[in-house]
């Protein structure tokens, strides 16, 4: 029986995934997947752990400054795991790398070379590839026996039709790598594959899926491929996310540089840091935390509003790329936990031939369209580290083949 470990590294958080393989392309069986959270200098950090069955293993919040940055966290991760499993060794690690750039459109082993032109896309992705890339090099020297796999965000996008691929500028910036290349594409390929085993012939349709967490985007598939995504170049466009502030006028740019005399790190850190749901409530960049104050906070109401208003065009734009919509999928914390954004979202859809019936949405049922609905309007709880742990077993199968 071989083990892997995914890895999954956000700004200020870790979450990690221990499976059974079975290299013989059965399904990865999860035994322990958690979370790391608050991960960096002047925060108390919290691991979480369940088991196969949700049991908790593991709720512990760290002392000040005790988890400062990624590396130190999967030390935390490893030591938990080896006192759980001491006899376990790992075959393979999966990363989850936020871009891959024009490269890489499947799952790659993490060679010395690959690692080095992977870094050349931080830029990118500052606030995630650094992160991903030092769990990489922190991973290679804890395991330096196991296979390490990375999975990129952008794959599952990297054929979208040349006019979803390109901005209107001059062509050498396309050339130099300057695309639209579309992200959260683990989650997008789970629940496409979710969608294939659930309800086969929805699969085959037009599907838009809105991946709705501290990250936030949406994607049109046709016949489970994505063909169109609100994410472009980077993973700042598109909707607007908990500090991220989704489709911007580049005009507004030239102003920050021009009129504001603000630098390239300083207009970084607004774009990335302060805006989005934070920026326009000047409260929480936190669902739950804008929902509960909304009723007497107008700016929390304020900014869930628009990112209601920004999901719903996405809606009706990739509805016409599509050529119609016959599923609609909400998936990422907000949107399976959310009933509140849920009905907003869908509110007045009938124009569209969607319409979400009141308690299956309270219930965040799979199915919470009515029966009468053209449009099938589903909650799937997306799981990005299968999707990792499956590029392992894969790789693993096919090092095993080529010993063979
Ligand atoms: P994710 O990045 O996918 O983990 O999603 C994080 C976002 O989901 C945060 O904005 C949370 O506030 C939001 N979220 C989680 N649970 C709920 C809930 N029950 N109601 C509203 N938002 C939620």
């Amino acid at each position: 029986m071989a083990h892997a470990l995914t890895l999954n590294a956000g700004s200020s958080s870790l979450k990690f995934g221990y499976f059974h393989l079975d290299t013989d392309a059965g399904e990865p069986d999860a035994r322990i997947v958690g979370l790391v959270e608050r991960i960096g200098q002047g925060q108390r950090a919290h691991m979480r752990a369940k088991g196969p069955d949700g049991a908790v293993l593991i709720d512990k919040e760290f002392g000040r400054n005790h988890v400062s940055d990624h590396g130190t966290a999967l030390e935390r991760v490893v030591a938990f795991l080896r006192d759980r499993r001491p006899d376990a060794t790992l075959s393979a690690v999966g990363h989850r790398v936020v871009h891959g750039g024009p490269d890489f459109d499947a799952p790659v082993e993490l060679t010395d070379k690959v690692i080095k032109r992977l870094a050349e896309f931080e830029p990118l992705a500052p606030l995630h590839q650094p992160h991903n890339l030092s769990g990489v090099r922190a991973a290679l020297e804890l395991f330096p026996d196991a296979v390490q796999v990375a999975c990129f965000d952008t794959a599952f996008h990297r054929n979208h039709p040349w006019v979803n691929d390109t901005f209107a500028i001059p062509r050498r910036f396309y050339d130099e790598g300057v695309r639209r290349y579309g992200f959260h594409g683990l989650s997008y390929e789970y629940i496409s594959s979710k969608l294939a085993e659930i309800a086969p012939h929805l699969h085959m349709g037009r599907t838009i899926v809105a991946h709705l967490g501290n990250g936030a985007s949406m994607c049109g598939l046709m016949g489970g491929r994505s063909v169109a995504s609100s994410m472009g170049f980077t993973a700042l466009d598109g909707l607007p996310m908990g500090t991220r502030c989704g489709q911007l006028d580049p005009g507004v740019l030239l102003y920050m540089l021009q009129t504001e005399g603000m630098g390239a790190d300083e207009i970084q850190n607004v774009l990335y840091r302060e805006s989005g749901l934070l920026g326009l409530s000047e409260l929480s960049n936190d669902m739950r935390t804008l929902e509960a104050a909304a009723k007497e906070n107008e700016r929390a109401r304020e900014a869930i509003s628009y990112f209601v208003f920004r999901i719903r065009r996405e809606l009706g734009a990739l509805a016409a790329a599509l050529g119609g919509v016959s599923t609609l999928v909400f998936c990422g914390g907000i949107g399976e936990n959310s009933v509140h954004i849920r009905e907003k979202v869908c509110e007045g859809m009938g124009w569209l031939g969607m319409e979400i019936d009141e308690g299956r949405n309270l219930r965040s049922e799979q199915i919470i369209s009515t029966d009468l609905s053209r449009v099938r309007v589903l909650v799937i709880p997306t799981n990005e580290e299968l999707v990792i742990a499956r590029a392992a077993r894969d790789m693993l199968a096919q090092k095993e083949e080529t010993a063979a």
